[in-house]
């Protein structure tokens, strides 16, 4: 291949060529774009990788001509290793993908569950929507990484690495890909025999993708002692929004005043005001009982759907992944 042809001599070439007549110069003359993510590092000074090549190409000796950006296919990621190779630094300035995250995961597993017999080919526009869809989630949580962040072919790697959880897959003797996250088989395993709640979660997490949460709203939300719930972050703060609704949280504690005369736990029946005193009058905090999936993005949240919870029972409600349900609650204070 014509990139083996490069040496270090007329990587120098191209270099130097490149500080002589400027970067500006150097890629109009060679027809490259500006690199997006590799470059050449030489005495602190970035290099467009790619463009470097191309041009040296031409230097390596009588007889060679530049390599044009359409012979260079293989894209910046290939042309850096034989640059590396010849002693050159070469950096990747793009940002790592994050790790992805349960909302990211959801989603996958139930396009996964659903064409799981006949997964759709990389190129298809399953997995086109795919991607995008997964992006538009990523976008409403406030997650993004580099040029490649969850394209088609990182949300085609992502199915194959659920396929080493798949028993249909792996009983036919097949292993998938070995390589994956401790965060697929948690989600596997919370899901993948209840493709009905899947699915709902699922569908609840694209309804709720076009809601807006402006960062500082998202930030205010995301308290760490809040566990996010297994529907993921989204839903969470979904969740989280409803019980901080001011408006909702008046009405419900006036009614119930005015059926109780005070406010009080009704869990443990603790009440902050024969504690604290005229302090502690009139709080309590507010917990949504209705599974998150459930809630459809402007439905209404009806006041029978709140209970009143002291901060510590509310606290451990929502302290592991698995919410408390307040029946599973008020069982775990009899005992
Ligand atoms: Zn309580
Ligand atoms: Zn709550």
């Amino acid at each position: 291949m014509a990139l083996n042809d490069l040496t270090e001599a007329a990587i120098v070439q191209a270099l130097d060529e490149f500080d002589a007549i400027g970067r500006e110069a150097f890629l109009d003359k060679y027809g490259f774009k500006p690199a997006r993510s590799y470059f050449l590092v030489r005495a602190g000074k970035q290099y467009d990788s790619k463009a470097i090549a191309g041009a040296a190409h031409g230097y390596v000796s009588d007889g060679f001509e530049p390599l044009t950006h359409d012979q260079l296919t293989g894209g910046e990621s290939q042309v850096a290793p034989v640059l590396r190779r010849l002693g050159f630094e070469v950096i990747n300035t793009q940002p790592r993908n994050p790790d992805w995250v349960r909302d990211e995961l959801i989603l996958a597993l139930d396009f996964y569950l659903m064409y799981r017999s006949a997964l759709p080919d990389k190129r298809s526009r399953e997995i086109q929507q795919l991607s995008t869809d997964i992006n538009k989630l990523d976008q409403s949580i406030g997650l993004s990484g580099g040029d490649t962040f969850r394209n088609t072919n990182g949300v085609y790697m992502k199915l194959m690495n659920f396929r080493r959880l798949d028993p249909t897959y792996t009983a036919e003797g097949k292993v998938g890909l070995t390589r994956g996250s401790k965060a697929e088989a948690v989600v596997w395993n919370e899901f993948a025999d209840d493709t009905v709640r899947l699915s709902a979660v699922a569908q609840a997490i694209r309804d709720g993708m076009s809601t807006d949460v402006d960062a500082a709203d998202a930030q205010e939300i995301d308290d760490p002692d809040f566990t996010e719930a297994e529907e993921g972050r989204l839903l969470t703060r979904v969740h989280r929004r409803r019980e901080r609704n001011r408006k909702l949280v008046q009405q419900k504690k006036k009614s119930f005043l005015k059926k109780h005369g005070r406010v009080f736990c009704e869990a443990c029946g603790f009440d902050f005001e024969e504690t604290y005193g005229k302090r502690g009058s009139g709080f309590i905090e507010c917990h949504h009982t209705k599974p998150i999936h459930t809630l459809k993005p402007g439905e209404k949240t009806k006041l029978d759907d709140l209970k009143l919870l002291c901060s510590n029972c509310h606290r451990m409600v929502h302290a592991k992944s698995q919410w408390l349900t307040f029946t599973e609650l008020r069982n775990l204070l009899k005992q």
